[in-house]
C-alpha cells in the first residue's frame, strides 16, 4: 500500500529533535521556528515530558472513558488554575477540529438554534461542521456545505451588529487567525462580540487551538481584551505533539450522560502529555517568556526593510512581504536550515516557535532573514 498523496513534502526527514532543533538522517541540524505547525509548545523531547509519558506508558497507556481516570481531573484542575478558567468544565478529545465540532454542537444543544457566524479567512478544521466554518471553498466537499454558516469581515463591528439577531446560535472566531495569515481581532471587536452575544442569547466560542497555551503571551489570546467566551477550544500546543484537545465549557452548560463522547479522548497518555506541558509552562514561566521574546522579535522585524507588515502577539507572528513568501521560506530552509510556516495568504510567513525558543535562535533567524531580503525578491 502507498500513502494517499495529499501533502506537498520537503525533501527532509527529521529523525531526532531536542528543544528547537531538528536533525535529519545525515546529522544536518535545523532550527525549528514552525513548531510542527504550532504544536511544539515546550520544545521537542523536553525531559519532563519524556519522563512523564514514559512512566505513564510503563503503568497503563489506555482504557476507555468508561472508567475513572484521576489524571483527567488533575489535567482539568491544572488547566483551570493556569488559564484563569477554574469554574469551566473540560471535555477532552483528540484534535482541534473535533474540539470545535463539539463546541458548535454544545452551542446548538444549549440554544436550540442553528445559525453560526464566523470570520472571513477563518480556519477551524476539516471535520464536517468545522470545515463548513472554514473560509476555504477548496476543502469544503458538497456534503460539508452548511447554508446556516455566515462569514463576516474581521474587526468590522457594523457588519457584526447587522448580522446578529435572536436566531444566532453562536459566533465562533480564532483568538488570533493563524492559517489565514496572523490577523488579530481587536480588543474592541472582541468586546462587541461579547456584548452582542449577551444581548441575543448567542454562544461565544473562541477557537484557541493555535493561539492558546501561552503562545500569545497570555494563556489565551482573547485575554488581552478582558472578555470571557462561553466556550474555548484547545489542541495543538496542549500535548506538545501528543494528540489531545479540549472544549472548555462555562458553567451555563449542563452535562448529560451521552451528549458528547469519544473513544480515545483524554486517555492516560494524552492526559499525561497535557499535564507535562502545563507543568513545564508554569515551572519555566513560558507565558512571560513568550510575551517578552515576542515583543523583541516584532520590534526587530519592524526595523527590517523589505517587510510590508508585521502582525501578531507573543510568539505567533506573521511577516508580510510585498510578494509571495514561498521562495524566501524555501531559501531559509534550504540555505539557512530554518523551518518557518506559510499561510493561506501567500505573502505571509508565519513564526510559531516553541515557547522556550531562545533569543539567540531568534537572532539567528533575524540575520538569515535580513541576508535573504538584502538579496532582493527571490523568485
Ligand atoms: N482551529 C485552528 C485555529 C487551527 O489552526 C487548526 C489547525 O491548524 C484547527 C482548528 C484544526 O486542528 P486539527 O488539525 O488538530 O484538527
Amino acid at each position: 500500500m502507498k500513502l494517499f498523496d495529499v501533502y506537498p513534502l520537503y525533501d527532509i526527514t527529521p529523525v531526532k529533535a531536542v528543544g528547537s532543533r531538528l536533525w535529519d538522517a545525515q546529522g544536518k541540524e535545523y532550527l525549528d521556528l514552525y513548531g510542527g505547525h504550532a504544536v511544539i509548545s515546550i520544545g521537542h523531547s523536553h525531559p519532563h515530558y519524556v519522563q512523564r509519558l514514559t512512566e505513564q506508558l510503563n503503568q497503563i497507556g489506555f482504557y476507555s472513558n468508561a472508567v475513572k481516570m484521576p489524571l483527567q481531573e488533575e489535567l482539568a484542575y491544572k488547566l483551570g488554575e493556569l488559564s484563569g478558567y477554574s469554574d469551566y468544565a473540560l471535555f477532552l478529545s483528540n484534535s482541534g477540529a473535533e474540539a470545535n465540532e463539539n463546541a458548535l454542537k454544545m452551542a446548538s444543544f444549549h440554544t436550540g438554534r442553528k445559525k453560526v457566524l464566523v470570520l472571513k479567512n477563518s480556519f477551524h478544521g476539516r471535520t464536517s461542521l468545522a470545515v463548513a466554518a472554514t473560509d476555504n471553498p477548496k476543502i469544503v466537499a458538497p456534503v460539508n456545505e452548511a447554508e446556516f454558516i455566515h462569514f463576516l469581515p474581521i474587526n468590522d463591528e457594523q457588519a457584526l451588529s447587522e448580522a446578529m439577531d435572536e436566531s444566532v446560535c453562536a459566533v465562533m472566531l480564532e483568538g488570533i487567525q493563524g492559517v489565514g495569515g496572523i490577523h488579530v481581532p481587536s480588543a474592541s471587536y472582541l468586546q462587541k462580540v461579547r456584548s452582542l452575544c449577551d444581548q441575543f442569547g448567542s454562544v461565544l466560542i473562541l477557537d484557541e487551538v493555535q493561539s492558546g497555551y501561552g503562545r500569545s503571551g497570555y494563556f489565551f489570546a482573547h485575554q488581552h481584551a478582558n472578555i470571557k467566551p462561553d466556550i474555548i477550544t484547545i489542541a495543538k500546543g496542549m500535548g506538545n505533539g501528543f494528540p489531545v484537545a479540549g472544549t472548555l465549557l462555562s458553567p451555563k452548560f449542563q452535562a448529560k450522560h451521552g451528549m458528547l463522547g469519544t473513544t480515545f479522548g483524554g486517555n492516560y497518555l494524552a492526559s499525561a502529555a497535557g499535564l507535562a506541558v502545563l507543568e513545564v509552562i508554569k515551572e519555566e514561566n513560558l507565558i512571560q517568556h513568550a510575551a517578552e521574546l515576542g515583543s523583541y522579535t516584532m520590534e526587530q522585524l519592524q526595523g527590517i526593510s523589505g517587510i510590508s507588515e508585521v502582525r501578531g502577539m507573543g510568539l505567533m507572528i506573521g511577516i508580510s512581504l510585498p510578494y509571495s513568501s514561498a521562495a524566501l521560506r524555501k531559501n531559509l530552509l534550504m540555505e539557512h536550515c530554518i523551518f518557518t510556516g506559510s499561510a493561506s495568504d501567500p505573502n505571509t510567513l508565519r513564526l510559531l516557535p516553541a515557547l522556550n525558543v531562545s533569543k539567540a535562535d531568534i537572532d539567528t533567524f533575524l540575520n538569515a532573514l535580513k541576508s535573504e531580503l538584502m538579496k532582493g525578491q527571490t523568485s
